[in-house]
């Protein structure tokens, strides 16, 4: 089930790098000024009422990209735009306005909440500190509601609660809720359902689709996983070593994929459709060091169809189809020819 929209865009990136200095005292890089290049040249926007999947293997850069948006991490360079202005501040009011329009739900719900404090105190703290309740009973009743938004009912079950009290499924519910409290624009989903058991895995994806709907949000949801995100996004963009290299439509992409990296995720992916496929993502080698990332197209050391100039020259941008690009030497001229044929 995708969430189908045209919605506005809520938030806008442009050229977004963001690179990491090395510190590591001891060793030879220090002092020479390296950096782990960890996003470099990202442009994406999210649009109200849809998911976009941003989707890659570990080390790719995807949670950089999601710390980036959500104000946790500066931007090396690049612009992000929320509801059409710019974000300049890095501190102060306007920096805490970025910081409630744009929340993340992160990978782990059990390192997300503090043990020490009950489902109630999670959830009116940023109720509070956002000014959205000011007696104690406008905070109980928000409290209900949040509970009831993520089907955690009857509510007043979960409010005494302390977080070692309930399950992995319903605590990412929790944080959720806690997410929304903040009413914001844009929800930015980090693996949301990696740390689950598989068996509750599709009530928490069903949970976000339905808000996403029921509230407009904008959401970015990032997997390594390209099957989840064909079911979930309307849109999906494919990450390597810090760089965006195909997006489109999830369907067309899915179906249609064009460059080596995205053919040999999916080619990787569990797929009880395309059983005995012969492909394996690890069998194609280790993703590249980000300190001294390849010169070029990043993928040319694991591509069976690297050519020269794949190794000195990164490939620009080519439209394949409406809404469907790819950054690639073999469609340069904008031919539509396949990796298997080259
Ligand atoms: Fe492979 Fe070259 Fe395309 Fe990179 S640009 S994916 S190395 S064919």
């Amino acid at each position: 089930m995708s969430v189908r929209s045209d919605g506005a865009p809520a938030l806008e990136a442009r050229g977004l790098v963001k690179h990491f200095p090395v510190h590591r005292i001891g060793q030879r890089l220090r002092g020479r000024g390296e950096v782990v290049h960890a996003v470099d040249d990202v442009s994406l926007i999210l649009r109200s009422g849809a998911v976009t999947a941003l989707v890659g293997e570990s080390g790719s850069g995807k949670s950089t990209v999601a710390r980036l948006l959500a104000g946790l991490y500066p931007v090396t360079s690049g612009t992000i735009a929320i509801g059409g202005a710019t974000v300049r501040a890095t501190r102060g009011r306007l920096f805490r306005e970025h910081v409630r329009r744009v929340q993340v739900v992160f990978q782990d719900p059990f390192g997300s909440l503090n043990p020490i404090h009950t489902i109630a105190y999670h959830l009116q703290r940023p109720l509070k500190v956002h000014g959205y309740a000011k007696t104690r009973a406008a905070a109980r009743a928000a409290t209900v509601d949040l509970l009831e938004q993520v089907n955690l009912t009857p509510p007043e079950q979960f409010l005494a609660k302390f977080p070692h009290e309930l399950s992995g499924g319903q605590l990412q519910r929790i944080a959720i809720a806690r997410a929304l409290a903040a009413k914001p624009k844009v929800l930015l989903a980090d693996e949301p359902v990696s740390m689950l058991d598989v068996s509750i895995r599709l009530g928490i994806l069903n949970l976000l689709a339905g808000l996403v709907k029921s509230l407009g949000l904008a959401m970015l949801y990032i997997t390594h996983d390209i099957a989840s995100a064909r079911y979930f996004a309307t849109t999906t963009l494919v990450m390597y070593a810090g760089r965006v290299i195909e997006g489109g439509p999830s369907e067309e992409l899915v179906q249609r994929p064009a460059h080596p990296y995205t053919q040999l995720l999916l080619a990787s992916a569990p797929d009880p459709d395309r059983a005995g496929s012969d492909l394996d993502l690890f069998d194609a080698g280790e993703p590249p060091s980000l300190v001294r990332p390849p010169e070029g197209c990043r993928f040319h050391p694991r591509c069976p169809h690297a050519m020269d100039i794949c190794r000195t020259e990164a490939p620009g941008t080519t439209e394949l189809r409406p809404g469907h690009w790819t950054r690639c030497w073999l469609y340069n001229a904008g031919a539509e020819t396949s990796p298997a044929d080259s």
